[in-house]
């Protein structure tokens, strides 16, 4: 008979006030780390999908809509990134992106919490399967602060930052000093993309406004995107777009891009410049910062 306590997972949102329900076929593993509890599940709807706290991380079926908006519009806008940071990920969506392009020669990929890594390995080949035979891509499992901080300067020509929400292990990953450092360890031609969280609820838009304020503090071009997934709180969410020398929507270079060949099954260059195209109410909130 089937368990009912996981016949229906509710995932959470960050203050438990509305959540997201998904029938789950199969409950597949439950582990507690030194930083987290993950659950990985089967549902007919969504795929495979893996929750951090409760929350939602990772489906099969919409993984592409994140991964896609995180990893190309930084390459459509400076297509000559070589060297990438990415600061969590440990699922894989995102350095399987960036991988597809030839030109780039190494991706680090800073991750607190190897069982994360481990699990997606085992249980999500889809967004982790590279992992293991991708030469250029170098795994440390570490606090992406800690590790910033250590590194020379002009280390890198992207820095992705694919965290948890600012809470526990992921609150160093929105704070000023952190900014600061990635500013440091960027290029001339860097860029940083970051989690601009969701701008419907509360708790959500007042970390927004925090980390757009404190990201406008370092670095001189700061712009905000957004992006549509079905199974984050809302489905409407944003990330920032800093960087040190190019506009995404001035510098775009559809054309250059559009030569790697790559399919994308969200992202393409009119979505590129469509997505700083934000709603009223979403400009209002960032004018306040
Ligand atoms: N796409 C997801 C989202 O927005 O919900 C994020 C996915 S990825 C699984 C997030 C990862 O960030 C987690 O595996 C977590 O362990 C990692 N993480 C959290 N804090 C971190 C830190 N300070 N340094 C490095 N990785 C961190």
């Amino acid at each position: 008979m089937e368990n009912p306590l996981v016949d229906i997972l509710y995932t959470q949102n960050w203050d438990s006030s509305t959540k997201f329900s998904i029938k789950v076929t199969k409950p597949l593993h439950t582990e507690v780390t030194p930083y987290q509890r993950i659950d990985f599940f089967d549902s007919e709807t969504y795929g495979r999908f893996f929750t951090l706290d409760g929350l939602m991380m990772v489906t099969q079926k919409d993984e592409f809509a994140y991964h896609d908006m995180i990893a190309h519009v930084p390459m459509a806008t400076n297509p000559d990134i070589k060297r990438v940071l990415i600061i969590g990920g440990g699922d894989g969506g995102t350095s399987r992106e960036i991988c597809r392009y030839k030109h780039i020669e190494s991706v680090d990929l800073v991750e607190i919490d190897e069982r994360v890594v481990r699990l997606c390995q085992q249980y999500l080949p889809q967004t982790a399967g590279h992992i293991a035979n991708e030469p250029r891509l170098h795994l440390h499992f570490e606090d992406g602060l800690n590790y910033v901080k250590n590194k020379p300067d002009a280390s890198y020509d992207l820095i992705l930052v694919d965290s948890t929400d600012p809470i526990g292990s992921g609150e160093g990953l929105f704070t000023t000093e952190f900014y600061r450092q990635c500013f440091r360890v960027l290029s001339d031609e860097g860029i940083l993309i970051n989690q601009h969280e969701s701008p419907y609820y509360s708790f959500h838009v007042k970390e927004m406004r925090k980390a757009h304020r404190k990201i406008k503090d370092v670095f001189p071009i700061v712009r905000v995107y957004q992006y549509n997934i079905a199974t984050y709180p809302s489905g409407h969410w944003l990330f920032g777009f800093a960087s040190k020398k190019y506009d995404p929507v001035r510098d775009h270079q559809a054309e250059r891009w559009e030569a790697f060949g790559l399919k994308t099954m969200y992202y393409n260059s009119q979505i590129h410049e469509g997505a700083f195209a934000l709603p009223t109410f979403v400009n209002e909130m960032l004018a306040g910062t």
